[in-house]
């Protein structure tokens, strides 16, 4: 009898242990691939993944847990899916995603996970950061109030950037949405602002291309590029701007501002649409998943100002998206605009007519940019938006061929002086001094008998004219940020002379 009582008590003791063994190994931490195809493998176990977690199938091939059912994980891969067959087993990491942080990323060039792709050896990072993180609190934030020169003169008169800034730049297919943005880096040298461009689905050709231009500009020694091209997996390109924005928030963190442009996220959409279908979720309107507006609100709002206590640092995000045929109220694109603080759009057909950059400044807007503007831009270019549109209102008038008054006369020279002034080339941003001398002697109608093919000209000379006698002018607007009426006197002087001393030249 005694004898009984022992067995059983060791055989329950034996089971138990079993019991605690088995649950603890096989379904916890460890899975079994059920099926493999599309990038996404299915995994019987992983019992207590989590979202988002990083989970190791071969030395160096990981997936992420994005699908979390009852009896299996969808996990999406980051590499190709040839090395995985089904019956493998993988492991929990029990981390999340994370990228490299740090200045050694600066004038680097790295995919979505942070790993370098430009051939320079590794990256000695100061850290590591996850790439989902929440957005900083409401109460951490301050408001805008320091602009973000872009060097435009369109976008700094009249869509304004503050640093903290949330702006899409919207248009067709090759209307220069890049060129804005990588302008916009470039200007940003001695400045003091680090910038990520953060490139999805774009081809390796262009990337190469926009490298070897910053380095032209001396622009790369202060960015960092986050990669994940048109030939790499729809995960890639899902995690990229996660990955731009982390980089980015250790910069702010630090107290530093930083310039994210993510270029485009239409594409970053179109990638996550694939994913999730693959993922078996489902597909909603335009075949996109229920959660895509909370795709791109929970990147965009990690972009803000802290407060001066948190370092104040910034993140400004210039996010890209590509319209069809000037659609802006398609599906993606409205989403991004109400989530921004406000959108530059490119329009074909000014961009047809010559007119670049091609920004349409009837449907761009900048909300809250204004605020951060220095006086000097805002006096000189207060009515440049009205006198615009009164122009392009005219403008259709005077295609009937009516006689027109001599008040439309007006409207029309200066309307077609001011698009003539507000062109500009590609790579060459302007000073805010030089953008405000521009724009105030236009402004002032100096420029109104001047035929429009000159106008490039006249200004060149008043800039060199400017830089030889009145460079305290130039500095003074920069370190004032205002525009004196001394200023402007002197200004009207010197243009009078240039004017004078061309139509000399000309007349010879
Ligand atoms: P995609 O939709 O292919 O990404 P995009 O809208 O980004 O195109 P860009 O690649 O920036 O457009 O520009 C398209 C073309 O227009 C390029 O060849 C570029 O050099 C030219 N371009 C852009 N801006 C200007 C400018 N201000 N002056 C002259 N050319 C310009
Ligand atoms: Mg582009």
């Amino acid at each position: 009898m005694a004898d009984n009582i022992k067995l059983n008590s060791i055989s329950d003791l034996v089971q138990r242990e079993i019991e605690k063994y088995t649950h603890h190994v096989e379904t916890e931490d460890i899975g079994q691939v059920v099926s493999v195809g599309d990038g996404i493998a299915t995994v019987y176990g992983l019992d207590g993944a989590m979202y988002g977690e990083l989970i190791q199938f071969s030395d160096d091939v990981y997936g992420m847990a994005m699908n979390l059912e009852q009896n299996s994980v969808g996990c999406v891969l980051f590499s190709d899916e040839n090395g995985i067959r089904e019956g493998d087993v993988c492991h929990r990491t029990r981390r999340v995603v994370s990228v490299p942080v740090g200045d050694a990323l600066l004038g680097r060039v790295v995919d979505a996970l942070g790993h370098p792709i430009d051939g320079r050896g590794p990256i000695a990072s100061e850290g590591e950061r996850p790439v989902e993180m929440p957005a900083p609190a409401i109460m951490d934030r301050q408001p805008v109030n320091e602009p973000l020169q872009t060097g435009i003169k369109a976008i700094d008169a009249m869509i304004p950037i503050g640093k903290g800034q949330r702006e899409l730049i919207i248009g067709d297919r090759q209307t220069g949405k890049t060129a804005l943005a990588i302008d916009t880096i470039i200007n940003q040298r001695g400045k003091d602002v680090y910038c990520i461009y953060c490139a999805i689905g774009q081809k390796n050709s262009s990337i190469a291309q926009i490298v070897d231009k910053l380095k032209q500009h001396d622009a790369l020694k202060y960015t960092c590029i986050v990669d994940a091209s048109a030939s790499e997996p729809a995960p890639m390109l899902y995690m990229a701007p996660y990955a731009a924005v982390s980089i980015a928030e250790h910069w702010m963190r630090q107290g530093r501002d930083v310039l994210v442009v993510y270029d485009d996220l239409s594409k970053h959409a179109v990638a996550y649409r694939t994913l999730s279908l693959l993922l078996k979720r489902a597909p909603g309107r335009e075949a996109y998943p229920g959660d895509i507006f909370y795709l791109h609100s929970r990147l965009l709002e990690r972009s803000c100002r802290l407060k001066d206590e948190l370092g104040g640092g910034s993140i400004t995000a210039l996010p890209i998206a590509e319209t069809q045929a000037g659609d802006i109220s398609a599906y993606i694109p409205t989403n991004l605009i109400s989530i921004t603080d406000g959108q530059i759009f490119l329009n074909t057909d000014l961009f047809n007519q010559g007119q670049r950059p091609a920004i349409d400044s009837g449907l761009s807007v900048s909300r809250v940019g204004s605020a951060a503007q220095t006086k000097a831009v805002k006096s000189v270019s207060a009515n440049l938006r009205m006198e615009l549109a009164s122009y392009r209102e005219m403008l259709d008038f005077a295609r009937f061929g009516s006689d027109l008054d001599p008040a439309t006369k007006r409207i029309l020279t200066h309307g077609a002086v001011l698009m003539e002034v507000l062109k500009q080339k590609q790579y060459m941003p302007f000073s805010q001094a030089q953008e405000v001398l521009d724009i105030y002697v236009a402004q002032s109608g100096q420029l109104d008998d001047v035929a429009p093919a000159d106008i490039h000209r006249y200004l060149k000379v008043l800039d060199g004219v400017m830089d030889a006698h009145h460079a305290d002018i130039y500095a003074a607007i920069e370190q004032t940020g205002q525009l004196t009426d001394e200023e402007r006197h002197t200004i009207d002087q010197a243009f009078a002379t240039v004017k004078e001393t061309l139509a000399r030249e000309g007349a010879k």
